[in-house]
């Protein structure tokens, strides 16, 4: 049962009812009844309707979350049936993927709440308080429908310190297996660290995309540009690419991306190094070397509203300097993981690239993020990945 209700104020319930899961603060016109931080309440418009029902922080700038649209009760059973659904839309989306987010925030109607699941060890981000005040029913209900052998926290994300609360990571249930471990995608296998690799310990979002170089690469020469633990190299090369090479700033990446060309026998056909992607482009412009794809995958440029103006500045460069090492007739796989970066800014942005480096470009696919960080239509966060397949003449 909730123990208050939140009263909107006038008009501001247009959002909600347009399918949006937030209510900020300054929407919110009284909250009676004793609310503590994290406890459920009703949300009511100023009319008298009854909206929804969610959690509620006073210390957020979102003041409430909502979890459900009728009066249902928010307790082990409710959790246990979101995860359940969360679960069968991976199982008719992806059937034979045994790594996977499984939940994705209010993508699953679950608002705050991440979960990847690695083989059998499942990983969770709490990124709210609401969710963070339920982690031990949580963490049953994950056992319960997923039976994972671990449970491991990695709620290391700086954006918690708006909701109150501190980075934390750690063993939550069961008995992690020795790190890196061997995950699989697309029938390759792929070394991660979930304790300390980046994000939970690898991109599950580009899942799909990494298939889209099958009919590019052919005895081709690719180039993986922020290639992380090097998975569209080892994609490009699955796809029958002749020879690949990754770049990436991070020295745990370049790393891992090495063991893992080694792991599934390519160890000879690839090479990854350790440089700044800028830098590594600018070099092989100037030294005339060329490949026969490229892919640009970087760190979100716009990581707030704010950034815009940068972040746009950023990817168009790296986007010039991309397609000037593209062989005429070669390809070009570009993208944005920024939400602040609009889809048709983006496209925009390079095509002024490309007019730049006075070359043409044919689109092949518009892409975005895989199907397990499904985008709730209301909820434009949702949406972030971007991902553009071009032939560059
Ligand atoms: N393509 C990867 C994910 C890339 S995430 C995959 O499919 O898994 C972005 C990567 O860019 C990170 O690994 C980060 O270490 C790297 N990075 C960030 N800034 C960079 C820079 N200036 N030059 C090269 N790599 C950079």
């Amino acid at each position: 049962m909730a123990v208050a209700w939140a009263t909107m104020k006038p008009g501001h319930e247009r959002r909600l009812r347009a399918g949006h899961l937030w209510i900020y603060q300054g929407n919110v016109d009284e909250v009676d009844g004793e609310a503590a931080p994290g406890d459920v309440v009703d949300v009511r418009s100023a009319a008298g309707d009854f909206l929804g029902r969610g959690y509620y922080n006073p210390r957020s700038q979102i003041a409430i979350r909502l979890l459900a649209r009728e009066p249902e009760e928010i307790d082990y059973a409710f959790f246990v049936e979101r995860i359940r659904r969360a679960r069968a839309w991976r199982e008719r989306w992806m059937p034979e993927a045994t790594a996977f987010r499984l939940v994705y925030s209010e993508g699953d109607l679950l608002p705050g709440l991440i979960v990847d699941r690695y083989e059998d060890v499942l990983v969770a981000q709490f990124l709210t308080l609401g969710m963070d005040v339920r982690r031990d029913m949580i963490v049953q209900a994950l056992r319960e429908v997923e039976a994972p052998a671990a449970i491991y926290e990695r709620s290391d994300v700086p954006s918690r310190r708006y909701e109150g609360l501190e980075e934390r990571t750690g063993l939550l249930w069961g008995k992690l297996p020795p790190q890196p471990m061997v995950m699989r995608e697309n029938g390759l296998s792929f070394e991660i660290d979930v304790t300390t690799g980046q994000k939970t310990g690898y991109f599950l979002d580009q899942k799909e995309n990494r298939r889209s170089l099958a009919p590019l690469v052919s005895g081709a020469r690719v180039l993986d540009v922020f290639c992380h633990n090097g998975t569209f190299a080892l994609h490009a090369l699955r796809y029958g690419a002749q020879e690949v090479v990754g770049v990436d700033s991070s020295a745990q990446a370049v790393e891992l991306a090495r063991r893992n060309a080694e792991l599934n026998g390519f160890a000879e056909a690839a090479r990854f190094v350790e440089a700044n992607a800028f830098d590594f482009l600018r070099e092989l412009d100037r030294t005339g070397e060329r490949f026969d794809a490229v892919v640009l995958d970087p760190p979100a440029f716009a990581k707030s509203k704010a950034h815009f103006e940068s972040a746009r500045r950023g990817y168009k460069e790296i986007n010039l300097r991309g397609i000037k090492v593209v062989e005429p007739g070669g390809f070009l796989v570009t993208c944005s993981c920024s939400h602040h970066m609009p889809e048709d800014e983006f496209y925009r942005l390079i095509l002024e690239a490309a007019a730049d480096a006075r070359r043409a470009l044919r689109l092949v696919e518009r892409r975005g993020q895989a199907k397990d960080h499904p985008v709730l239509a209301g909820v434009p966060e949702t949406a972030y990945l971007k991902c553009f397949v071009f032939q560059v003449l």
